[in-house]
Formats: C-alpha cells, structure tokens, sequence
C-alpha cells in the first residue's frame, strides 16, 4: 500500500514504524453488563501497577541525562498512587457499574476540573501531571502500554515514528539516531516538526490522511520524503532500490561535506554569510558557519514544567555567545503561542491562535517572563556579540515599546552595577505589514531578518501547520519575492544587516534568487549548510541576475517553482539530491 503525504524534510527511509499515540481519545460511557465487577477493579489495579513501572523505567532512563524531568516523573508515580483516586475509581466500578476506562477518565476529570479552576499555574502544572498520568493508564487500559511519555526517550531501535502530529516537546525528548524518518497525519512543510525534523536532517512526510489507521507498530515502510510517499510492507525489489537509492543520497551527502570546512562563495568570488539556526546550546556544526542567525529561544521552555530562570537562561546564552564571539549571536526573544506552547506557560484559549497571544505580544502582556529573558540576555552580552531580535513585529509601535522595555532592563541592570554589551536590537520581518513599510523600518531597527515561513502563512493567508493549505501555501508566490526585494533593499540602502532564517533560505533552487536579490546572509539548520555552500560554488552573480531577472517576469508560484527546479537540474555540476 502507498499512502501519500508533504514531503517536509527530504531522503528516504527503510525500517520498521513505531506508532507514537500522544492524542487523547474520550473513552464512550460505558456499564459493566454482567457480573464483572471485580474483574474490572483487577484489570484497574493490573493498568496502575504497569504504568508506574513504565514510569520508573523513564525515570531511571532520564536520570542521567535530564533529572528536572526524572522529577516529573516521580510527581507522576505518586498520582498513580493517590489514596482519594484509588478509592474513587474501584467505588464507582463496583457502586455505579462503571467500566474501568470510563471510571479511570471520569474520576480523573473531576480532580482535573477542580485543579483547572484555581487559576494557580503552579496547580495548572499539576493538573498537566494529572492529564499525563490519566492518558497513560487509558493507553495501557487499550493495549498500548509503553506508547507514552518519555516513549519517544527511551526507543531501542532505529524506527520510522508515525503520529497524528508530534509537540516540540516530543521531538525535544527523542534520540534523533534513533528516528530514520517521520511520518505525520497533521502539519505543513513549515510546520517546526518538519523543521525539527530537517535541522536533524531526518527524512518527513506530513499531512498523511488516515496514517494511523493504516499503519501497524512494527511493520516495515519505505519512506520518500523527497515525493512525500510512503509504501507499506515493501516487496524485496523495493527494499533494494531503497537501500540503493540511500547509498546514493550519502554518496552525495559526502561530496557535500567536503563543502562544510570552506567558506561560501560564489563562482565568481563574491562571499555569503551563512548563518546557522539553533535551538538551544548544542552547537552542532557552529565551526562551519559565520553567526548564529536564529536562536529559537522558545525551545528553552519546551518539555518542562517551570519557566527557565534568569540563571539557567544566563549560561546558556553566554556559552552560546561565547561560542560564536567576535561573530554575531542573533538571539530572538520568546516566540511561543501558534503551535508553540510550552507546557509552563498556559494560555488562555482563542479563536485564532495565530493571530492572537503570541511571540512579542504574549511578552507584551507577560512582562516578567520577557523581562526575566532580557535580563539574562544583556548580562550575557558581554561574553559576545549579542543581535536581539524581536518576532512578529507588525509596526513600529510594538519595535519602539519593546526597545523601551529592552532600554529599561538594561538601565535597571547598569543601576544594580551590571553592564551588558553594545547590543544591537532588530526584528524579525515575518508579518507582511513590516515587510511592506521596510523602509521606515530600516532607519530604525539595528537589523532585520526575514522569517519566510511566518511571512508566507500571513501573505497567502494559508495555515502553515495545516497540510490541507500547502497548495496555498505558496513560498515561491511573486509576492514573496517583492516583499523580500523590499526589505533587503531598505537595509541595504540604510547600511544595515539583513539576513534570511526561514526555510527558504535553504532552499538551493531558490538560492540564484536571493542572492539576485541581494541577500548575503543566510541561516539555516546546520544540516543545510553543506548542500548551501555546494550550491553556492556553482553559481555565478551573473546567473544569479538573470535568474532572477527571469522569476520576477513569471506570474504563478508554479510557474517559477518549475522555472528553478529547471535550471537547477540544467546548471548543477552533477545529480544533486536536495536534501
Ligand atoms: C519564520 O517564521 O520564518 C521563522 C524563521 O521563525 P519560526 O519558523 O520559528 O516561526
Ligand atoms: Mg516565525
């Protein structure tokens, strides 16, 4: 069987699914028709007993390299021991006739309801706590004990992870030497699993419909990320011309690294920054790059139940600094809320996520925790050379407030005898009002850099984390090339940085493009980085001007997505894999 889906981050993969159940299915109200009672209460105590042990597993499997989340863990297995719940649930068997999974499910949602209500995040911690153990015993009440939290940190194997959709707290946890590829039922090509899942140069396919249904834990699948196709059970001659095929692609993988230790220029001699995207302090691949040109610093708050403190942000950002210095560390402010919602924070609930409580407006209106960051931040300055950059700014009003803020915290720090460095504060050009009006923006901010993925999802007013918008979802639509245009000409003009982190900066077939339009700084996922700098050997700036000459003439997004994929075929040295 083939099943199909977005190619989301490129290659192929032979190997064995493991299926990653972390939706939380309602059981059906259900009664216990015979005398079966105290069968129920047995398999009830049989589900507690196997899931603190699957706990305890976890535990000892986390504590060497995670003990804040062993903790966690311990929290759980005292849940599953509650006296009030273990009396509660075997009543409401035996007195109401309940079946185990709807007592289990019920009695947990009265605790749940009482926890949500007090408002108190600390409690809301707790009520997460609840919400994981009561999802694990249902699991293992259905016959999928093992397929839960912290499943991800403890695979055996190399496997192939089929899931609805993964967290980033998911894709934090797990080994990425254990995860050949990723196969989702939800998410865009943009979506941060598939960014996730590129940065560690894993093979995605996302949007599969009814992926779960079809997939069984353990059966074979070979995966095309490049075609966004799955096959089933592959027959002999399939698995050959995948592990053929594999052969192939690190074949070309290794030309590529003879790229890594060179600097990117251009045929002709013309020098490209290349930037490197990071999310927290594993710094992979730093010594291949010429700055930091994304720190995602929302990662820091994933998969972890209490905000970073000033400290632990403080190290962290210095031994990233330190790491890069005298280069630039573009350090962007928390940039959660969309599908970015770490476990710490809670947000209130919204209509339209994406347009609402998120990244400088959810700091807005958190004042302490974006203080806490930019105090830790300024303070680390001066290990490096510290670029702030602030997500999602629509208008200078929101520059000015946060560059108000930033100025305060760093007039607070200098009165408590702390100095902090000459730090240059810019912003993320993602949302297409900046964008637009870039050239006021360029005579005030200290740099910009464009988000192309966020800029795409609001240009083309398509969802990137919904895989049914991906035909709209246009990266190659002629808008997105003249708001680009707009911004690197108005930071040029005005002597300014300006760079590109979204995926599309990446991309070798939109390469010519950017660089016809001026860009000189790119920033990627270390994976990237070699396929770039290859890419960049091999073009000319005077190609890159006709090209791009070329694609601003072209009218569709399809018409220029085959334009570049043409030329690249035609102009590049050898058979290149994109990945
Ligand atoms: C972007 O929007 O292009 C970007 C780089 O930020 P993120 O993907 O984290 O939203
Ligand atoms: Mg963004």
């Amino acid at each position: 069987m083939i099943l199909k889906g977005n190619g989301a981050a490129g290659g192929l993969a032979v190997g064995k699914v493991f299926v990653y159940l972390n939706d939380n299915k309602v059981p059906v109200e259900s009664f216990i028709i015979e005398d079966g009672e105290q069968r129920e209460i047995d398999r009830y105590i049989y589900v507690k007993k196997q899931a603190f042990d699957f706990i305890e597993k976890i535990k000892y499997l986390m504590q060497n390299h995670d003990p804040q989340k062993a903790a966690i863990f311990s929290a759980q297995q005292e849940i599953i021991e509650d006296i009030v719940i273990n009396e509660e649930i075997p009543a409401k068997i035996s007195n109401d006739r309940w079946t185990g999974d709807w007592a289990i499910y019920h009695v947990y949602e009265t605790v749940l309801t009482v926890l949500r209500q007090t408002g108190d995040p600390l409690i809301s911690e707790r009520a997460a706590d609840f919400n994981d153990v009561r999802s694990l015993l249902l699991r293992i009440w259905n016959g999928n004990e093992g397929n839960h939290l912290g499943a991800l940190s403890a695979l055996k194997e190399p496997v192939i992870i089929a899931a609805g959709d993964l967290m980033p707290s998911d894709t934090a946890s797990f080994d990425r030497n254990k995860v050949i590829a990723i196969l989702c039922e939800r998410g865009g090509s943009t979506s941060h699993t598939a960014i996730i899942a590129k940065s560690y140069g894993i093979p995605a396919v996302m949007g599969i419909h009814d992926l779960l249904d079809y997939v069984k834990p353990g059966q074979l699948a070979a995966v095309n990320a490049d075609e966004g196709t799955v096959i089933l059970e592959p027959d002999e001659g399939v698995i050959l011309e995948y592990n053929k095929r594999i052969g192939e692609f690190y074949h070309e993988k290794q030309v590529s690294e003879t790229f890594l230790t060179k600097e990117a220029c251009t045929s002709d001699g013309i020098k490209i920054d290349i930037g490197l995207n990071i999310s927290d302090a594993s710094l992979d691949g730093a010594q291949y790059a010429d700055f930091a040109g994304l720190f995602r610093t929302e990662f820091l708050y994933m998969g972890r139940s209490s905000l970073p403190c000033e400290e632990e942000q403080f190290s962290i950002y210095r031994s990233v600094l330190e790491c890069f210095t005298p280069q630039p560390v573009i350090l962007r402010t928390l940039d959660v809320g969309g599908d970015k919602k770490p476990e710490c924070i809670e947000f209130p609930p919204e209509e339209n996520p994406f347009l609402g409580n998120r990244a400088l407006r959810f700091c807005f209106n958190n004042p302490e925790i974006f203080k806490t960051q930019v105090r830790a931040a300024l303070r680390a300055s001066v290990f490096g050379n510290l670029y702030l950059m602030l997500p999602m700014v629509e208008s200078l009003e929101s520059f000015r407030k946060a560059k108000k803020i930033i100025i305060s915290v760093k007039e607070e720090l200098a009165a408590e005898g702390i100095s902090s460095g000459d730090v240059k504060i810019g912003i993320m050009v993602e949302i297409p009002s900046i964008a637009v009006t870039a050239r006021l923006a360029a005579k005030e901010a200290d740099f910009a850099s464009i988000g192309s993925n966020d800029l795409c999802q609001y240009l083309c007013a398509a969802d990137r984390m919904n895989s049914e918008m991906e035909p709209y979802y246009q990266s190659y639509h002629p808008a997105m090339f003249t708001l680009i245009n707009e911004t690197v000409s108005a930071f040029r003009k005005e002597g300014k940085p300006v760079s590109i982190c979204g995926e599309i900066g990446a991309d070798v077939h939109a390469l010519p493009v950017l660089i016809g339009l001026g860009l000189r700084r790119f920033s990627m996922n270390a994976s990237s980085v070699a396929s770039v700098k290859r890419a960049i050997a091999s073009l000319s700036m005077e190609k890159a001007a006709e090209i791009t000459e070329n694609v601003l003439q072209l009218a569709t997004a399809g018409e220029i997505k085959q334009y570049l994929a043409d030329n690249f075929a035609r102009t590049s040295r050898q058979f290149y894999f994109n990945f």
